[in-house]
């Protein structure tokens, strides 16, 4: 098959994909972005590029026949998931033992299915988890350039104080209020403008109309809108999509040689391409990129690889629980997709914890607190290549997940004192399942920053590879992660396109 050359290449569309792509084509380097999911811009017959959540479709899931969404059930029942057409859906879940992992597929990654909360980490928890990174250097200029791009922006206080969509965060508050927890408003991608104008009517619904996890039609800054939006407007990037790079090696000359399988939207392959670059930035986020790595480097392709890509891997401590309110305290039947609130006890050295406030937006009144843990978890796992069955596994252990559960126990249990409340067994499958400890959605590390790469992303061991993405994350980022993701991101391309790529 013909090689197709490029000088630079990315691998992947998600944060750090998008912000290599941006800085490559704005400095005049002729860039190619893989991308294994598929470009979300042309409506289905219902007249929208993403389906509803209540009605999940072919669109919901990467390759499915039933859904397989976060919440399992409600009073037992299995009321949530549907089944469905395989197809390129924009949402995964990638099982390994013992954890699942959500992530993005299609053009933005991550950035089509999450919840937007756009959080700057504490900086004395960023310098604690980048110790060899200038923290300065990062509040000064890689954060705010990362949060401008991305188009962060605040809900309005007064109307958050004052509209139904966010009754359920006011109750969370109050709760934890009640048990002397501090709690703090969290930024947001998603448009507050456009969102009070779905709460007036005068604007189509999309957070107001519970879209998140399979993508939100309108309001919400996605990288196609941002990040890549401003790479492709270079003229200097080209996309090509539903392309999956499953090998990459490197010739004599130093160059690096990709094999790519396209598929079709069944998922036949219909073509393995070839492709040749002088550069090699991988933004297939903490799974896609550590994946290509470990099999490179235990197959031989890339023999050069230090020992620690595969390590460092942790789901940033993430359980997900839910409360059970008293009958006068009700949470509304509306209820908006963007979290704007958490409960916020990372300063409690005894039991660092930092809780999403989440939505439960299914349209009637159901008394449900729910939250997205994030906690202090120090348990790390690798990933392995296992030759038997050619694929990465995960060495994740249920011990592992049960140091985030105890963490985020101890929080709510004080929360459930001071209110005289209890948790909910009917929403995670089986009838006693109060604490989600089999899925993240926050997968961070397996090429951790300054271990199996240099301190900018440069990986070890081979000259202008460079890793962009959440894998650079030693397992734990204290926050929900994309802001900090995209900042390292700027961060390694401004010091990259300066030193290794100057004409
Ligand atoms: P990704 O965004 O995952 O992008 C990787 C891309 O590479 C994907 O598009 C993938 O399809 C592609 N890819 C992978 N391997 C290959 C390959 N071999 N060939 C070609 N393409 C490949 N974070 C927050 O900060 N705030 C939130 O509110 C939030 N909510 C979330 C809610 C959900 C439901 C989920 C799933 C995640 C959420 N996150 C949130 C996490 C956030 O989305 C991720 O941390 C972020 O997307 C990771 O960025 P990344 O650049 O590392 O990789």
């Amino acid at each position: 098959a013909a090689v197709d050359n490029a000088p630079a290449i990315v691998v992947g569309s998600g944060y750090g994909g998008a912000v290599a792509a941006l800085r490559l084509g704005q400095a005049g380097v002729r860039t190619v972005v893989l991308e294994m999911g598929r470009l979300w811009n042309t409506a289905g017959p219902d007249g929208k590029v993403f389906c509803a959540t209540s009605a999940p479709d072919q669109r919901s899931m990467w390759f499915r026949s039933r859904t397989e969404a976060p919440l399992a059930s409600f009073l037992w029942l299995d009321l949530v998931n549907k089944d469905i057409t395989p197809y390129p859906g924009v949402l995964d879940r990638v099982h390994y033992d013992n954890m699942s992992v959500y992530v993005g597929r299609g053009v933005g990654g991550g950035s089509l299915v999450n919840g937007g909360m756009a959080v700057t980490p504490p900086a004395a928890y960023f310098a604690e988890q980048f110790p060899t990174v200038d923290a300065a250097e990062m509040y000064g200029t890689y954060f705010p350039r990362a949060r401008a791009m991305l188009g962060v922006n605040t809900v309005d206080p007064a109307w958050f104080e004052s509209t139904d969509w966010y009754r359920f965060t006011r109750t969370s508050r109050k709760a934890a209020t009640a048990a002397g927890l501090k709690t703090t408003f969290v930024p947001n991608v998603y448009d507050f403008g456009y969102m009070q104008r779905e709460a007036a009517g005068t604007a189509t619904r999309s957070a107001l109309a519970a879209e998140v996890i399979y993508g939100n039609n309108q309001g919400k800054r996605s990288l196609d809108k941002t990040y890549l939006a401003a790479a492709l407007g270079t003229g200097n990037v080209t996309l090509h999509t539903l392309e999956k790079v499953r090998a990459v090696t490197r010739a004599a000359d130093g160059s690096y040689l990709l094999t790519a399988d396209r598929i079709d939207l069944t998922g036949a392959v219909v073509e393995t391409k070839q492709y040749s670059c002088a550069s090699l930035f991988l933004g297939g986020g903490s799974l896609g990129t550590t994946e290509l790595l470990v099999r490179a480097r235990d197959t031989g392709t890339l023999p050069d690889l230090d020992a620690s890509v595969g390590a460092g891997w942790g789901t940033n401590g993430n359980t997900m629980l839910a409360r059970a309110n008293h009958v006068w305290d009700t949470v509304g039947a509306d209820q908006s997709t963007m979290p704007v609130m958490g409960i916020d006890d990372w300063a409690n050295a005894d039991n660092p914890v930092f809780a999403e406030i989440a939505p439960l937006p299914i349209g009637f009144e159901t008394w449900v607190s729910l939250y997205l843990a994030i906690t202090k978890n120090p348990e790390r796992a690798r990933f392995t290549w296992d030759s038997a069955s050619k694929t990465v596994k995960l060495g994740w252990s249920a011990a592992q997940s049960a140091v985030s559960v105890a963490m985020a126990k101890k929080l709510f249990d004080r929360i459930n004192a001071a209110n005289a409340t209890i948790y909910r067994y009917d929403l995670f499958g089986s009838p006693s399942k109060v604490f989600a400890d089999d899925f993240c959605y926050h997968p961070l590390g397996g090429c951790v920053l300054g271990r199996a790469t240099d301190g900018y992303g440069r990986v070890k061991g081979y000259k202008r590879l460079y890793v962009t993405d959440g894998s650079l994350v030693p397992g734990s980022i204290g926050v929900n992660p994309f802001v900090t993701i995209t900042a390292l991101a700027e961060r390694t391309m401004a010091r990259v396109l300066a030193e290794d790529l100057a004409p």
